[in-house]
């Protein structure tokens, strides 16, 4: 990963924590986090290197119209499920990505260079809870 990115130290650190996560985290908890090794940091900072980081292709920004957005340390293409009771974003592990492209490729006749997909509903987890 080199798009003529500069890889400073607080990128870095920024990297490494989303990297470290599956919650999808905001900018917010991702500032707190980063505070606990670099405490100077600043929330601006935070902001500037997640734009940096997901204009080069390093991280996915999910902004699926909540008002804020979310943020991935997995770059590739992938689908997810959002609770609509707790809020938790889940990653779907199908196999549906490419195949989905190829599809559209086939009917349209045109080059796909990528989609959307967003699903929601209630998780286990919040299911549970109410019974
Ligand atoms: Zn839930
Ligand atoms: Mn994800």
């Amino acid at each position: 990963m080199n798009n003529g990115m500069r890889m400073t130290e607080q990128r870095a650190l920024i990297l490494k924590i989303l990297r470290s996560t599956k919650s999808h985290p905001t900018a917010d908890w991702i500032y707190q986090e980063a505070r606990k090794e670099m405490p100077n940091i600043s929330l601006g900072t935070v902001y500037r290197n997640l734009r940096v980081l997901a204009e080069a292709g390093a991280i996915m920004e999910l902004d699926y119209g909540s008002g804020y957005s979310r943020y991935d340390g997995n770059p590739e293409n992938h689908y997810h499920f959002q609770c609509q009771a707790c809020g938790k974003m889940y990653d779907v592990d199908i196999e549906l990505v490419h195949q989905l492209d190829e599809l559209v490729e086939e009917s349209l006749g045109a080059i796909i260079h990528e989609h959307r997909l967003e699903f929601y509903g209630i998780c286990k987890d919040c299911q549970e809870n109410n019974h």
